[in-house]
């Protein structure tokens, strides 16, 4: 069956890197629709909005959606609900995308990188499942009221709501225990169980969850402690599993543990596998047009694409090589360049996966 997948290459370097991760699509010999959308501050210069009912019905009909990079400083004045950012969570709220993962992988070659030693690092492969539609980010109520009494009487007070049904605790602990089955079988989640209700119930919702997974192994972390253990021995971890404000913490910790941030993909998932995958990274302004962005993340995002959305784990695995091959060639974007490497652009970077595909 014909895979449709929808690109929305948006702004700064993402044409740039989503026009290598097309050429390396196009390369793997299947059966895909693809077709193109403006989003972001592109999507605004022809619309007036950046996520137009075009781009979204079209993506809404797609299996997958390779989302490059929005945003630019010329946007900054605009409106929030104009500004190129708001395409994602436009995206993320109409598709139901509740699963974040992030791989976190720091090749051999590129162990120097990582601000952490690398006997440390040093091949380290972890996952990291995030909750990204729940928890204190879109509890109510919250706001800022003027308090009556106590102390503070009279000043204002900040206030958010955290909460989790059991059901939002299920759905992403059910994507975790899935993904640890197909990895080594290791899941940690990460909770507050110690202060926190909504942890408590979370433990014992994934402690339900994992009686339908006997193959693979819990362990339940407190998220003080995951956040040390992250740089202290970061290689003991498989996949972690967590809501979504700890998730946004301890996965940029995490992605930094590799040191190099065109190197890290994404891929969040909705409840029927439909799936949005994107870099890690930003639009990068101040190198965009000049072809010299780092296509690896994107490219490492059609790899998730073809695991999780499309079911094609050979052509993903045939990305995966393809990518530590140019690395191992000593080929390097002037982001990961170092004496010794040879410094490539990022067309040069996506001609090399492509012979090494070939
Ligand atoms: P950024 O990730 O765009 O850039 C941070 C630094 O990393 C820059 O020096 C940049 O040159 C470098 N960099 C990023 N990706 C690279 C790549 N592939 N190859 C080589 N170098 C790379 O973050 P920023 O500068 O804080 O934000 C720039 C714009 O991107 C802002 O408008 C921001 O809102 C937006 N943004 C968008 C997304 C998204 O589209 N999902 C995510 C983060 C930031």
């Amino acid at each position: 069956m014909t895979a449709r997948i929808v690109v929305l290459p948006g702004d700064g370097i993402g044409p740039e890197i989503a026009e290598q991760a097309m050429r390396v699509l196009g390369a793997l010999g299947l059966d895909l629709d693809l077709q193109q959308a403006p989003v972001g501050g592109a999507a605004y210069e022809i619309s007036g909005h950046p996520l137009p009912d075009s781009t979204l019905e079209l993506a809404r009909s797609a299996d997958a959606i390779l989302f490059g990079a929005v945003g630019d400083w010329k946007y900054d004045q605009l409106d929030r609900a104009l500004r190129p950012e708001q395409a994602v969570l436009g995206l993320r709220k109409a598709l139901g995308l509740f699963a974040n993962l992030r791989p976190a992988i720091l090749y051999e070659e590129l162990a120097n990188a990582s601000s952490l030693k690398p006997d440390v690092v040093s091949g380290l492969d972890i996952l990291i499942v995030r909750e990204l539609t729940g928890d204190i980010y879109f509890g109510q109520p919250r706001g800022v009221r003027i308090l009556e009494h106590g102390p503070y009487a009279g000043q204002k007070q900040g206030y958010d709501t955290m909460h989790y049904a059991q059901g939002e605790i299920r759905r992403i602990a059910h994507v975790a225990f899935q993904a640890a089955a197909r990895r080594q079988g290791r899941l940690c989640s990460v909770d507050k169980s110690n202060v926190l209700e909504t942890s408590q119930l979370w433990r014992s919702t994934v402690i339900d969850v994992a009686r339908e997974y006997p193959q693979v192994e819990l362990s339940h972390m407190y998220v003080d402690n995951a956040a040390m253990q992250l740089v202290r021995a970061p290689k003991a971890f498989d996949v972690i599993v967590t809501g979504n404000l700890f998730g946004d913490i301890l996965s940029d910790e995490a992605a930094m543990l590799t040191g190099s941030i065109g190197m890290l993909p994404s891929a969040s998932l909705n409840a029927s596998r439909q799936g949005l995958y994107e870099p890690c990274h930003g639009s990068a302004p101040d190198i965009a047009g000049k072809n010299q962005a780092n296509p690896l993340a994107m490219i490492l995002s059609v790899a998730m694409m073809l695991q999780y959305s499309l079911d094609q784990p050979a052509s993903a695995l045939r990305i995966e090589q393809a990518v530590r091959h140019v690395l191992a060639q000593g080929l390097r974007t002037p982001d990961l360049y170092e004496p010794g490497t040879t410094r490539v652009s990022t067309t040069e970077m996506g001609d090399a996966v492509l012979k090494a595909l070939k």
